[in-house]
């Protein structure tokens, strides 16, 4: 008995020290290989395979000789992801995917079609920490940061799904706050830098941020040329500060400032995002201030209709919020165009499953 108690415990430890390749970037997986006395050039092979082939399996690994395939179960593992739920939208074709942790948390990632492109939108944390009054995720609270490899699984296992070559443009719009889960956010971006990974280029990526002003520097320094999205919802501190808590720690001065920087830095032009909430942020005033800012700064705006969050009975200030009319939403924006401000309207994709912006909230 006590030897076979003695013998689990010894697997079970095995089992977690397994270390786990999904997630690691190329100069991560050749160091991995240089670590267990391998050649370094196995990390590229290793790459390839899980980035570029979206292999599972050490055994499709046929450039690897069998003895190394043995040694690779041995020590380390594919893991990340699993698929639990998929739902089509059947009015705009938007795929919501459910994703399953290993760790039995769930997240999940939309793919939007469009004319030209086919867009997916990943999530960086299970939850979010911010609170924001407006959205879905924040309501549900937060449990944890994704490691990189979850946050690149939900590529390869969309990818997977779909085809390939069927994902144009990546951005980091799901559930959570890329920005405060740094480490992780990067890395998944350096793996997207390399030309095996994928026919995705970091300028077809965009990262959107609530404003988290010193790792929007942190960032621009590290010249990924990925694509800044700044939530923006009101260009006053008052209100901003109302609707999205995290205001008060980094004032939107400084984020304006950091994304200033970001597009100096890396020549890129900044989306602002801009939910439109009624009596709230599309007055006269908000107008004004939106047309200032665009002159600042090279950037578009992103006019986002308010998706209600009623079906969640919110409580406090989130219940106080309304969608401005879409007659006026047009209105405005054609105000701002006729003032040269170049402004997207983002239309509302899979409103019927619960996958458009700011309804990510798993309801498990
Ligand atoms: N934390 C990041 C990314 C997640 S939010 C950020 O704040 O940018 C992704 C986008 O969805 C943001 O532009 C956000 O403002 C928008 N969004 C959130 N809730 C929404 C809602 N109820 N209706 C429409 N857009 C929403």
């Amino acid at each position: 008995m006590r030897s076979i108690c003695l013998r689990l415990v010894t697997v079970t430890s095995e089992v977690k020290k397994k270390y786990k390749l999904k997630g690691l970037t190329l100069e991560e997986l050749k160091d991995y290989f240089i670590g267990i006395g391998e050649q370094k050039f196995r990390g590229k092979q290793l790459f390839n395979w899980m980035y570029n082939h979206l292999s599972t399996d050490f055994d499709d690994m046929l450039n690897f000789p069998k003895d190394l395939r043995n040694k690779l179960k041995d020590h380390a593992n594919l893991i990340s992801l699993s698929i639990v739920d998929s739902k089509v939208s059947t009015e705009t074709g938007t795929k919501k995917f459910v994703f399953q942790t290993e760790d039995g948390n769930k997240i999940e990632s939309v793919v939007i079609p469009e004319e030209r492109r086919n867009t997916l939108c990943v999530s960086t944390q299970v939850g979010c920490p911010l609170d924001c009054k407006f959205c879905a995720t924040g309501l549900m609270g937060y449990t944890k940061n994704l490691s990189s490899g979850e946050i690149f699984d939900q590529y390869l296992l969309a990818a997977q799904d779909l085809g390939k070559d069927k994902l144009t443009n990546i951005v980091y719009m799901g559930m959570g706050e890329p920005l405060l889960n740094f480490e992780s956010t990067v890395k998944s971006l350096k793996i997207f830098s390399e030309e095996i990974t994928s026919g995705i280029n970091l300028k077809k990526i965009t990262v959107s941020t609530a404003g988290i002003s010193p790792k929007i520097i942190e960032l621009a320094d590290l010249n990924l040329k990925v694509k800044i999205a700044l939530s923006l919802h009101s260009c006053f501190e008052d209100i901003r500060s109302k609707i999205m808590p995290i205001n008060k720690k980094y004032p939107l001065k400084e984020s304006i400032e950091a994304v200033k920087y970001y597009a100096k830095k890396t020549g890129t032009r900044i989306t602002f995002e801009y939910i439109m909430l009624k009596n709230l942020n599309d007055r006269n005033e908000d107008l004004n201030a939106l047309i200032k800012l665009s002159r600042a700064i090279p950037s578009k705006i992103n006019v986002i209709p308010f998706n209600s969050l009623k079906h969640m009975n919110p409580s406090g200030f989130s219940a106080e919020l309304e969608p401005t009319p879409k007659k006026e939403i047009e209105a405005f924006v054609q105000n701002l165009r006729n003032n040269d401000v170049t402004v997207l309207v983002r239309f509302t994709q899979g409103d019927d499953i619960a996958a458009a912006c700011g309804q990510l909230a798993i309801k498990y």
